[in-house]
């Protein structure tokens, strides 16, 4: 692989996302006569080698101007009195005629979106009314100038990239010398996560395009941090830890979903400022040895404000799901400082499947069909939040 343009597109990637979050928390200090519409979702696609799609996902219709500039090759959108409403993560999504995409408010009150271009493109946009679940759109779309261009700038890994599997780690809670909760009937906590995981690993494996790595195989004792990182390394694009609640009240019961809270995530910045070799990774390729440490803070920090708000969708969408055959302790996603959580760059989850302190829902749990019906409800949540990122 080529190690320069992989830091450089990482660079490139972080940098855009620092400036998304940083549009977010500009955005809360200005205020304007007028609402602002809201700007709620960038969705990138690559509809063909000569075809890219950009859709951005707007409160209400707005006014838009767009324009090209060369040298380097860019797309600039203004977008009037607009903000955009919350972290949006669009920046690790490149295509052929694509690099990167940057944004930030502006002081006018626009938001300005640019598209970082591998070569000269021809740039359509047009406006879509809500239609179904679909709200008000502005479709931006580049074509190539030239038929089959010559690939630019476009390394290996860059390729490899975007047709590589979606990679789904799931964490099967506990395991070996830790139990975890323990029913009345004697169900093990550990024993119940493996099962569902090894569920939903059939269900990803099954699907074309997906894949799924389980941190633990069987009855084994792994320590936490070792679980995120063995995700890492498989370049898991989301991370699902799967458990089982308990309470000393019998009558509690219901599913819940966690995402991490901002205090953990501040506390963990602040471990991996320590361990300057780590975070220098993390970030993707700066280095913070000549760095202020409270910079480096910040930097890890918004990243991972733009992974929380990615957490809490995903959360939200599989408790949606879980809803359909479950009941829930919880209609909201909750969020709360678990180590497992704390990757600052993939999307994770904590989901507590159901309480082993209540009598039936430790029956449901040790039931077969009852854990593949919960293992399908996750993947559908999965899936609709992966759907709900990439289509139009
Ligand atoms: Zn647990």
């Amino acid at each position: 692989m080529n190690p320069f343009s992989t830091a450089r597109r990482l660079f490139l990637q972080r940098m855009t996302r620092f400036s998304i979050a940083f549009a977010l928390l500009s955005s809360h200090q200005s205020s304007l006569a007028a609402s602002p519409t809201a700007l709620t979702g960038i969705r990138i696609s690559q509809a063909s080698d000569n075809h890219t799609r950009v859709v951005f996902d707007l409160s209400r219709n707005i006014e838009h101007n767009l324009f090209a500039l060369s040298d380097p090759h860019r797309i600039v959108i203004d977008l009037s009195n607009t903000r955009a409403s919350k972290a949006l993560d669009a920046s690790s999504q490149t295509t052929n005629l694509m690099k990167g995409i940057r944004s930030a408010a502006r002081d006018s009150g626009e938001y300005r979106v640019v598209l970082d271009l591998n070569s000269k493109v021809r740039p359509r946009s047009f406006t879509l009314q809500p239609d179904g679940e679909k709200g008000y759109r502005l479709v931006v779309d580049l074509h190539a100038t030239k038929l089959n261009p010559t690939p630019i700038l476009t390394s290996q890994q860059e390729r490899r990239k975007r047709k590589k599997e979606m990679i789904i780690a799931i964490d099967p809670g506990h395991g070996g010398r830790d139990p975890g909760a323990i029913g009345r009937k004697g169900t093990r906590e550990k024993d119940v996560t493996l099962a569902v995981a090894k569920k939903i690993k059939i269900l990803v494996n099954k699907t074309p395009g997906f894949r799924a790595v389980l941190t633990r195989e069987r009855d084994q004792f792994v320590v936490l941090r070792n679980r995120v990182k063995k995700a890492r390394e498989h370049q898991a694009d989301l991370f699902l830890s799967l458990h089982a609640d308990s309470f000393h009240n019998p009558s509690a019961r219901g599913a819940s979903v966690y995402a991490l809270s901002l205090d953990g995530a501040s506390s963990e910045a602040a471990r991996l400022i320590a361990q300057k070799e780590n975070a220098s990774d993390l970030i993707g390729g700066i280095s913070l040895d000549d760095k202020d440490e409270l910079i480096a803070s910040v930097l890890l920090d918004l990243s991972q404000t733009a992974t929380i708000q990615d957490s809490l969708e995903l959360g939200s969408d599989v408790l949606r799901h879980l809803g359909k055959m479950s009941r829930l302790n919880n209609r909201a996603v909750q969020q709360a400082e678990f180590a497992v959580l704390k990757a600052p760059d993939m999307p994770s989850i904590l989901i507590e499947t159901a309480f082993l302190s209540n009598p039936q829902e430790e029956k449901n749990l040790r039931s077969s069909k009852y854990q593949q019906k919960m293992a399908q409800a996750i993947f559908n949540g999965i899936k609709a939040h992966l759907k709900s990122r990439q289509t139009i």
